[in-house]
């Protein structure tokens, strides 16, 4: 293994040397061996007391220390000029065995000088959460951040009441966010964003090295891939829940899993996290805020794209500026896709919306609709598909418009049913059966979530494990907490 030590070396006011604080009594409950090995990590090894005290609290192989790195972040709306790892440290970084450098990131692992009133840990509920949630949209093929191990604490921890603590080791293209940027932006520090530029740049996108405005560069691959990875997110009814701009990515990948959801009934105003009381985060809102966030980077980048203020206001307008586009671009391939419409027509925007207001009228189950599409598609039977509907009639003209739209494409039934079931995905980490996991596994039986993580590893074959199926209105969960 080669564990480095790149950002722990960037100068001292980017990060905070921490001491680690083992716990009384880790247990690894998952290690993703697949990842592990791709990693160039020994799962042996990582099952080893050394391997577990690297996984659970931080505890490099040369004793050199993990780090807590320092960012700020808008949090709903308001800036924090000071936020930081509060209970998360950045052990190193990775080389795996093509040479690409990964971070190795553990949250739960303790307080440390960014906790503020908070106790640095985390509950296992969340912890697993983010494992199935994250390993469930690197399944699905959005970038994401990957969950290499979860681990019980052996301590509790107070939230509500007394729960088990936890831990998740994760892989990260990168964890600078927004905020980071930010963080320096604020304390007037031209010459820390410039060496973060530098260090994205080198790590990340080493395609913008020659680029005659590097900030100016940075911003516009920011906006492409934000935009993009919201528009992902769309198409499988994701909410992310904290979209502050200390939980968005300048790798663009989606990273801090906390409150986050799927939509079971299509609602574009749909929101589960407790703490979102005003609908911010709401699905439908996630491209505005994502650009609301890309507007609060452009900020950070202003005096590094030029020193003539408005000058620099106008380039980062202008890279601004092609959000829209990329994100209307990826987000109608994406439903055309998911329509198993290989052509392009004009009037496709159309026969999409009204789908969706037929789904919304109708509380339809979002992840559903669109495997039982495929279904029809497949088998030119649309009983099981009309059944989601309350109102069948405006949801029969829907499917005859939509077929009329298909006849003159060329490719056959079986082959866009296939490519629809490729996009379309049979199961998606629902709330309910998160929340079922979560329940026994506190209990100690990790058996439900073991099942349903290995489930989720293929969300797009068919099965008859129970697990497409929307919640029963007694199953339905209305809040998710951070924790
Ligand atoms: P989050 O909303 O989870 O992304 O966290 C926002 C900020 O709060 C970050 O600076 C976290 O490190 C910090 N934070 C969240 N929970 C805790 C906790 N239990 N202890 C210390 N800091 C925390
Ligand atoms: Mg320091
Ligand atoms: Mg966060």
């Amino acid at each position: 293994m080669q564990l480095l030590r790149q950002y722990a070396t960037l100068p001292e006011r980017f990060s905070t040397p921490l001491q680690s604080r083992p716990f009384q009594a880790p247990l690894l409950i998952a290690l993703n061996e697949p990842l592990a090995i791709a990693l160039g990590l020994s799962p042996e090894w990582l099952k080893s007391p050394a391997g577990m005290s690297l996984l659970s609290h931080g505890l490099r192989p040369d004793g050199l220390p993990s780090v807590a790195m320092a960012y700020a972040g808008h949090q709903f709306g308001h800036f924090v000029p000071s936020l930081g790892d509060g209970r998360a440290m950045l052990v190193g970084e990775l080389q795996d065995l093509h040479g690409q450098v990964w971070d190795l990131h553990l949250k739960g692992s303790g307080p440390t000088p960014f906790s503020r009133r908070g106790d640095g840990h985390a509950a296992l509920g969340p912890v697993l959460r983010e494992y199935i949630v994250s390993e469930a949209m690197a399944a699905l093929g959005i970038p994401t951040t990957r969950a290499l191990a979860a681990l019980a604490t052996g301590e509790n921890v107070l939230r509500e009441t007394l729960v088990p603590g936890g831990v998740i080791a994760r892989i990260a293209t990168s964890h600078i966010r927004v905020g980071t940027f930010q963080y320096f932006a604020a304390r007037g520090d031209l010459e820390a964003l410039h060496i973060l530029i530098d260090h994205m740049i080198e790590r990340v996108y080493p395609e913008l090295a020659t680029s005659p405005n590097r900030a100016l560069a940075l911003l516009e691959t920011v906006v492409r891939r934000q935009a993009r990875l919201v528009a992902q997110w769309m198409l499988v009814g994701f909410i992310h829940g904290v979209m502050n701009t200390d939980n968005m990515s300048i790798a663009g990948e989606t990273i801090d899993f906390g409150p986050c959801a799927f939509l079971d009934a299509y609602d574009p105003g749909q929101v589960f996290s407790f703490i979102d009381q005003n609908g911010r985060y709401a699905y439908g809102q996630q491209p505005d805020m994502a650009l609301w966030n890309l507007g609060r980077l452009a900020e950070a980048l202003l005096p590094c794209i030029d020193p003539d203020t408005d000058s620099a206001v106008k380039m980062a307008t202008e890279a601004l500026t092609g959000f829209d586009d990329i994100f209307g671009e990826a987000y109608l391939a994406g439903w055309r896709q998911k329509l198993g419409l290989a052509t392009e027509q004009k009037s496709d925007t159309t026969l999409i919306s009204r789908l969706l207001t037929l789904m919304h009228r109708s509380e339809a189950d979002f992840t559903l609709t669109f495997r039982e599409l495929c279904n029809v598609a497949q088998t030119g039977k649309a009983l099981s598909f009309l059944n989601i509907f309350k109102d069948q009639a405006p949801a029969t003209v829907w499917l005859q418009d939509w077929q009329h739209r298909l006849a003159p494409e060329t490719i056959s039934a079986e082959e866009r049913a296939l490519a629809m079931k490729a996009v379309n995905p049979r199961i998606i980490p629902r709330n309910h059966h998160i929340e079922a996991v979560i329940t026994a596994a506190v209990a100690g039986n990790y058996a439900p979530f073991h099942r349903l993580r290995e489930a989720l590893s293929h969300p797009f074959d068919d099965a008859d494990d129970g697990l497409d199926q929307p919640p029963a209105q007694h199953e339905q969960v209305r809040n998710t907490f951070c924790g």
